[in-house]
């Protein structure tokens, strides 16, 4: 089911390393070049635009952008019992690792009377998205509500694609999840639409209210999403491009074979574009996989687009002399997700560099993060976690570096300053800082 790439007795350069590894053919950058009329078409003619885009794309019209508060209500009161408490808890889970991550204020006496501190400030206003496409995530509300608040984001809005079967409303698990953590700004509208709209705002929203644009836009989406949000990277921030999800896992013969499948196919039940990747040492393995898969697949309940994904350019195995050659390869892949079925799984795990979260163990599965670790699981894809970590509390907080000093301390740091604005070829810098001591002279 699997294709595979042996790297086995082979000595390769980075660049040919991340060249043989299995990716994905239509990546973000192609599909930036189809969502860019509607990002365009959004910042032109607002809300307009979106409706169209979404009787396009998502097959309604909706009667409300802007959801009403009353929908909002109705959901939560119509909210399976099981599901609310399944939400409450890993919502408590993710505020938990949350509030104990966060970043607190330090300040460092650089010198005495001259002290650097780091203050960590909320983003005021963030726009929150939500996929509803292929499958609805109320858990991507969870994952993206609670560190905006626990930061102390002062304004959220949230979007999700319109559904037809519900009137052009968002999903009501959705609609139902954001009452819940207590989202009262929500937008029907999905894909680019969403995107643009959050980043640009409109004068309107069809109901006489305007939308302001928010300062930060996060959230996973599919590939169309992970695009608008690159073109409108600059306009706002952005949390890092969290794509069509991909699994990597990282095995030896000591791994389960059936759990190794079953971990492999959850994530390709995501979307035909998600990548499931297998590397291991171990030729054994790879055959009972594949036995495994073959029994697991055909008893999936979204079987097709299970086999896309694994017969899609981005899936495969991809064989290695042993597990440190195996480190080579996942750090070069640079997975969303990163899992490690071998002997001695947290040692190997301490020589991941990049990924987007690593899974230790055979009883830390991907689905265990998507849903109620108290990790997050909106996270970078592509590649793009050699530069990029997932969704956290950090990512609502900027620094800003708070520098106060007294003229002793100036006095003391004035010869350094001076030297380099000189060597630097700019003595209005130096003058700046000699002109508070010219009554000493
Ligand atoms: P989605 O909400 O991301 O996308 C639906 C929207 O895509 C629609 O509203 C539509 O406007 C737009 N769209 C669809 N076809 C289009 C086209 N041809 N051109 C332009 N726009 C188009 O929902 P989805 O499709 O179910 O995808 C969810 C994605 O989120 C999956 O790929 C999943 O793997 C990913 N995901 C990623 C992470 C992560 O952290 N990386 C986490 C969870 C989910």
């Amino acid at each position: 089911m699997l294709t595979s790439v042996d790297l086995r007795s082979r000595t390769l350069t980075a660049a040919e390393l991340t060249a043989a590894l299995p990716r994905a053919e239509l990546d973000v950058e192609a599909a930036v070049d189809a969502v860019r009329p509607v990002v365009e078409d959004v910042g032109e003619r607002g809300a307009a635009a979106v409706l169209d885009a979404s009787e396009r794309f998502d097959g309604v019209r909706p009667q409300h952008l802007r959801v009403p508060t009353e929908e909002l209500e109705r959901a939560l009161a119509q909210l399976d019992p099981a599901i609310r408490e399944a939400l409450e808890e890993s919502a408590d889970r993710v505020r938990r690792v949350d509030s104990e991550h966060r970043r607190g204020e330090d300040t460092v006496q650089v010198v005495p009377g001259g002290t650097v501190t780091q203050r960590w400030v909320p983003v005021r206003r963030v726009g929150l998205y939500v996929p509803g496409g292929r499958a609805v995530l109320p858990s991507s509300v969870v994952m993206n509500v609670v560190p905006a608040q626990v930061a102390g984001v002062e304004q959220i809005v949230l979007a999700s694609p319109p559904q037809k079967e519900f009137g052009g409303l968002p999903h009501p698990t959705i609609l139902a999840a954001c009452a819940l953590l207590g989202v009262t700004e929500v937008i029907a509208a999905g894909g680019a639409q969403a995107i643009a709209l959050l980043a640009h705002g409109a004068p309107d929203l069809g109901d006489g209210r305007g939308l302001d644009g928010v300062d930060l836009v996060t959230g996973p989406g599919n590939v169309y999403v992970a695009a608008a949000k690159r073109l409108v990277r600059g306009t706002v921030g952005i949390d890092a491009e969290a794509g069509p999800t991909e699994i990597a896992i990282l095995a030896d013969a000591a791994a389960d074979p059936a759990f190794v499948a079953a971990d492999l196919i959850s994530q390709a039940e995501h979307d035909p574009l998600a990548a499931s990747v297998l590397v291991t040492d171990s030729d054994q393995l790879v055959a009972a996989v594949e036995e495994q898969l073959a029994v697991q697949v055909s008893q999936a309940p979204h079987r097709e687009r299970i086999e896309e994904a694994l017969a899609g350019p981005q899936s495969g195995v991809v064989l290695v002399d042993d597990v440190t050659q195996g480190l080579a390869v996942v750090n070069a892949y640079g997975a969303e997700h990163l899992e490690i079925h071998t002997e001695d799984s947290p040692a190997v795990a301490a020589r991941v560099t990049n990924a987007g979260a690593v899974f230790v163990g055979s009883y830390a599965p991907v689905s265990l993060g998507d849903y109620a670790a108290g990790s997050n699981h909106v996270l970078p894809t592509g590649g793009s976690s050699r530069y990029d970590g997932g969704l956290s509390v950090q990512t609502f907080l900027r620094g800003i570096h708070v520098v106060q000093y007294d003229r002793e301390a100036l006095a003391g740091a004035r010869r350094a300053a001076t030297v380099l604005a000189e060597a630097e070829g700019l003595p209005s810098h130096g003058r700046a800082i000699d002109i508070r001591f010219d009554q000493d002279a």
